[in-house]
């Protein structure tokens, strides 16, 4: 594309691939599912895998297809380099496993995503220390920062229970000490807000989620924001050197979390990611819209004992959120009054599926402390604010009508 051009998010989505040459004049990258690639001089070969010329190798460091998705999110978020992983897993521990060693320290939002609250417990188990702080607050992160401290680790909106973190203040602390700030930007995605704004160095994004959007593929993205400066960063091996420090910290990732961890994204999920892709911004305009009306209704509903919206005035990180984010997002959760049984109330649902994903197109609810969050135990969630009848909800792009009436006839119990 030509990048002096600035279109807007949707057409940069919709044209990226076309504007720099498709095969045959295809309008879809095509699924490249070549494992190998071929070079008529071998000289050629052996200056691709020492990095001085560009080209694929092996499809587990990337394939053309892969490629198109990882300039796509690239232009999503502004960075200057994305990779894709099989997984948002796949990206996030492909970044703990390739930037932090024993002796490190990371300071790390309480409020996470569960999988991530797992793996940051491995991480620890190899000696690095974490410590989890209540993000929301930027005087709790300075607090735990010490000169050990490598990474300060946030999500957007916190998942399930939509605690917003201090984003702009933890990246100017972040600039100020030289630590690299990572975003799991998942829950907003690049079409609410971009963390490079804030001054996060790396975003996570699962590309599962709302960008790939309807619930058929995994995948996972990390994307170089270029604010962080590599060169204050004590771990990068003498290898990933060679070129100018803004690549250091993606050629470690690239080679150390992607290429030696092998979680790499399927030719065919990133095709069914990259088309999801295309209608992102209209699905966050209408899952955000449902959400807001949907947490409304929830919230005025005397059978309800507390809603978490972000989009709500009675949310603690109402104004940081109206501030940061173009819309509130696709995710709410919230609790019934005791005496309410929440399986019989999500069994009453018609149209809402108890099912585990986000940003998917249709409506999903689950129990949290009964499913996601039961193997971190009743005390750690407690910690976190999650209340045993919380049911968390990733709205659908449903016609508003259908989806408030089906929450509405399940509360009166018809
Ligand atoms: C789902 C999710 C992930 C992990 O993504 P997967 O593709 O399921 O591995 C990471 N972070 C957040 C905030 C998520 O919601």
């Amino acid at each position: 594309m030509n990048d002096k051009k600035n279109y807007g998010f949707t057409t940069t989505i919709l044209h990226n691939d076309r504007l720099k040459g498709i095969e045959h004049g295809s309008l879809h990258k095509p699924i490249h599912t070549s494992v190998a690639f071929g070079y008529a001089d071998a000289r050629q070969l052996a200056s691709v895998f020492q990095g001085k010329e560009p080209g694929f190798r092996y499809g587990r460091q990337g394939n053309p297809t892969i490629s198109a998705l990882e300039d796509k999110v690239n232009k999503m978020e502004q960075g200057v380099g994305t990779l894709c992983f099989a997984t948002g897993m796949g990206a996030i521990g492909a970044v703990f496993q390739s930037l932090l060693r024993a002796g490190d320290h990371v300071v790390s939002s309480a409020f996470l995503f569960g999988n991530t609250n797992s793996l940051w417990q491995t991480t620890m188990g190899q000696g690095v220390a974490v410590s989890f702080v209540d993000a929301t607050d930027v005087a709790n992160v300075a607090a735990a920062i010490t000169d050990q401290t490598r990474v300060v680790f946030v999500e957007t909106i916190a998942n399930p229970r939509t605690q917003v973190a201090d984003l702009r203040r933890i990246g100017e602390l972040c600039q100020q000490r030289g630590i690299l700030y990572i975003v799991d930007n998942t829950m907003t995605t690049p079409y609410l807000f971009r963390p490079k704004s804030v001054g996060a160095g790396l975003v996570i994004n699962a590309l599962t989620k709302s960008i790939g959007g309807h619930g058929n593929a995994l995948g996972g993205s990390l994307t170089d924001t270029g604010v962080y400066d590599w060169s204050r960063f004590p771990n990068i091996y003498e290898n990933y050197k060679k070129a100018a420090p803004a690549q250091w910290g993606l050629a470690q990732i690239r080679a150390k979390g992607l290429r030696d961890f092998g979680a790499s994204l399927a030719p065919e999920a990133a095709h069914h990611i990259a088309v999801g892709a295309e209608t992102l911004a209209l699905r966050m305009e209408r899952t955000s819209s449902n959400a807001l009306a949907l947490a409304g209704m929830l919230e005025a509903d005397e059978r309800v004992a507390a809603v978490h919206y972000p989009g709500l005035k009675s949310h603690p990180q109402h104004g940081i959120s109206t501030e940061l984010f173009r819309s509130y997002g696709s995710l709410l959760s919230f609790e019934l009054k005791d005496g309410i049984d929440c399986f019989d109330f999500l069994n009453r649902l018609k149209l809402a599926i108890p099912a585990s994903n986000l940003g998917d197109t249709r409506t999903l609810v689950i129990p949290v402390a009964h499913t996601i969050f039961y193997e971190m135990g009743a005390e750690r969630r407690a910690s976190m604010g999650i209340a045993e009848s919380l049911i968390r909800v990733s709205v659908g792009i449903e016609d508003a009508d259908d989806l408030l009436d089906d929450f509405a006839c399940a509360l009166e119990g018809c």
